[in-house]
Order: structure tokens, then sequence, then C-alpha cells
């Protein structure tokens, strides 16, 4: 009982103080019962003052599951011979979205395996000129086909594209190669600068890591989000490892945290990063859904705005698998609107129709730089 007090003073201070430390965080990544509600309840309050009750939709186009890259905890990685490969066609990614248009989501997300070519770079180049087209302006496109050169970004910068999304994985050059094979095309340098160049090409700048890895430690976890924090991200997307049997990773699956203790550490890292950063874009991953069915309403509740319903045509849904229990592998995208709307309303949410839903924290970091390149 005693301690018990002492804990309740303890959570108290800590979410008063004006920066949370290294062991500030440990510490609330490890709260449990009152105190860990307390925690949520006050991201849950900064979430609702600094960015509203407004959940916005980047309608997800998985365009492809061909990759050059063999990261060891990924389903789709190059060496995993037992997917089926596939790579939609022009017509497929614009049909996808047409739909994202005429239903009002206001922006998508096109992402897919890494490929490093100008045939690949022209492709995507000119897909997104056609979804501008076809938008007549209106669809925000987010990014996220990993590492490239500073001018490969650039010229998709200027063929329309606004918003990259490219995780670090892990802050942790050590934990990086744990997961990751230490070589060439896997350099944990080379994802950082990826950052740096999106920054300098004019995006809003999106990365996150996975919770709950083999080897990590709570002390790595609050590390990712002071670097989060210390690179002044505008957008976040994060949620749980999860083990994929085809992959190197499958081995160590008996070191893992039990998946609803990697689901409650998601909660707390997407909580105390609305913390550290009152104002950017927090993604509802889809990774937490997997584990639990209202896993993406919980995070929308506690500090998540971003939501990125599927609408890759059903029929690929299957092969675009990076971990187990993928979830909605079998829906068509107009049953994942009805569902999503339901869900988020329930979650006392709103979805903001027809409008970009753009990081209010990018806004404000280009009016300090005085400068902007939002039209809207
Ligand atoms: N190839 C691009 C984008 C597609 S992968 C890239 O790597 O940036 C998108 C994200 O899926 C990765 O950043 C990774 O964090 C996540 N992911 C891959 N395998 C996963 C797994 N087993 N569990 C949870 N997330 C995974
Ligand atoms: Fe490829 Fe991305 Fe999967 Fe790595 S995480 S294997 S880069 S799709």
């Amino acid at each position: 009982m005693l301690f018990k007090g002492i804990g309740m003073a303890e959570i108290d201070n800590l979410l008063k103080k004006e920066e949370l430390n290294r062991d500030d965080l440990v510490y609330l990544l490890s709260s449990t019962g009152a105190e860990r509600q307390k925690l949520f309840a006050h991201s849950a309050a900064i979430k609702e003052r600094y960015v509203g009750n407004k959940v916005y939709f980047r309608g997800l186009i998985e365009f492809s599951n061909i990759c050059s890259k063999n990261c060891y905890y990924c389903g789709i990685r190059r060496e995993n011979k037992n997917t089926h490969r596939y790579n939609l066609s022009d017509e497929e990614i614009l049909t996808a979205a047409r739909f994202a248009y005429q239903n009002g989501y206001g922006s998508l997300a096109l992402q897919g395996g890494e490929l490093e070519s100008e045939f690949f770079t022209t492709r995507i180049e000119n897909l997104l000129k056609e979804i501008k087209k076809l938008s007549k302006g209106t669809l925000g496109i987010t990014l996220s086909v990993g590492e490239q050169s500073p001018e490969v970004y650039r010229r998709w910068f200027l063929a329309g594209a606004h918003r990259y999304l490219l995780r670090i994985e892990s802050s942790s050059r050590e934990l990086y190669y744990k997961i990751h094979p230490e070589d060439d095309i896997h350099r944990f340098e080379r994802r950082l600068q990826g950052l740096y160049d999106l920054k300098a090409a004019g995006y809003q700048v999106g990365t996150g890591v996975m919770i709950g890895l083999p080897f990590q430690t709570l002390t790595d976890l609050a590390d990712d989000l002071l670097f989060m924090k210390n690179f002044d991200i505008d957008m976040c997307g994060m949620g749980p490892y999860i083990e994929h049997a085809d992959t190197p990773l499958w081995e160590l699956r008996d070191q893992l945290l039990p998946l609803e203790q990697r689901l409650d550490l998601s909660f707390k890292m997407i909580a105390l990063l609305r913390i550290l950063m009152k104002d950017i874009n927090i993604v509802a991953a889809t990774a937490l859904q997997a584990i639990d069915p209202a896993g993406r309403e919980k995070a929308l509740k506690i500090g998540s705005n971003i939501i990125m319903p599927n609408i890759t045509p059903g029929t690929y849904r299957n092969d675009y698998k990076l971990y187990e229990n993928k979830p909605c592998t079998d829906e068509e995208a107009t049953d994942c609107k009805n569902c999503l709307e339901a869900r988020i309303h329930i979650a006392g949410s709103k979805v903001g129709y027809n409008t970009w839903g753009d990081s209010i924290h990018f806004k404000n970091r280009m009016q300090q730089d005085g400068s902007s390149n939002d039209p809207q």
C-alpha cells in the first residue's frame, strides 16, 4: 500500500515534468494498474487538446511485395521462397486511387518492397502524376518504399508525394544489426541518412520502430522515443513486432514477450510519444489489430490520429504478409471503409473526410523556418 502511494506521487510528478528523460520513460513504460491508466488519460487529454478528435485516412495500397532486401523479421524478404510475388499493374493502382478519391479519403499511401532502379523510379514518378491528375490535385500522397538516393526522393516530391514513411526500425545501431544482415544493402547509417535527405527534400517525414523485438530492452524503447523527439519527426508509424514463420527471427520466438505485452508496450509507446511530441501525426498501425481486434481503436483513444485503411485489391492482400495473422486479408476496400467508420465512431472520434490531415507539427516547423509548401 505504501509502495503504491509512492508510485502514484511519482507518476503525478513525472506527468507534470517539462522534459522526460530516459529513466522517466523507462519508468512509464513499465507502469501498471492505476499508474498506467493515468498515463493513458494524460496522453488522451494532450491528443484532444493539440490534434483534436478527428482521424485521418491514408488509403493503403500495398502495390508490390517484391523486395531486394533481406530484413530478418519480414515475411516478404528476398530470400523467402514461400511468398507468391506480385506487382499490381498501373491500372490496378490507379483504380485503388480512384476509390480513395471517390470515397473522400483525402490521402493515400503507396507502400511496397524496396527496389532501386531507374525503371522503378520512373514508374513511381508517373503513378504519382497520374494520381494527382485523377484526383484533380486533391489526394495527398504518402510514400513508403524504403531507402533511395536524395535525387530520387526529390523527383518523387516534385511529382506529388509530400509525406514519406521510413521506419528506422530501431534507433540502436547494435539492435539494428541483430535484426538485419550486416552488409552493404542494410546499412544503419544509410537508413538514418535517408531521414535527413527526406527532410531536405521537403517531405513531412515519418519514422517508427517495431516494439517487442528480440533483444530489445525498455531502455532501447525509451531511446527510440528520444530519437524521434530529437530528430523532430512530423509523423510516426510504430507497432508491435509479430514473428513470421518464414524468417530467420522465427528461431527466437521463445524469447519474445507474450503478444499481449507487446501490444501493451505499443500503447505505452504511442501515449509517451504523444506526450513528447504533442502535435505530430501518429498512425494506429495495422499490426495492433493483428493482436487485438480493437487494437487500432484503443490506440486512437490514447494518442493516434491516423488510420491506414487497406485499399489494395482483395486478391493480393494475402500475399503482402509482413507478419502472421495480418487482419482483413480477405476483405475488399468497401468492407474496410464501413467497418472502420463504425469502429472509429465507437472510439469517440470522427473521420476527417476530404482533407489531407497534414501533420500540424510540420506546419509549425515550416512557419518557424519561414516557408511552406502546403497548398491547402
Ligand atoms: N520496404 C519498405 C516498406 C514496407 S515494410 C520499408 O521497409 O521501409 C513496412 C514496415 O513493415 C517496415 O518498416 C517494418 O517496420 C514493418 N514490418 C515488417 N515485418 C514486420 C513484422 N514481422 N512485424 C511487424 N512489423 C513488420
Ligand atoms: Fe523489404 Fe521492407 Fe520487408 Fe525489409 S521490411 S524485407 S525492406 S519490405
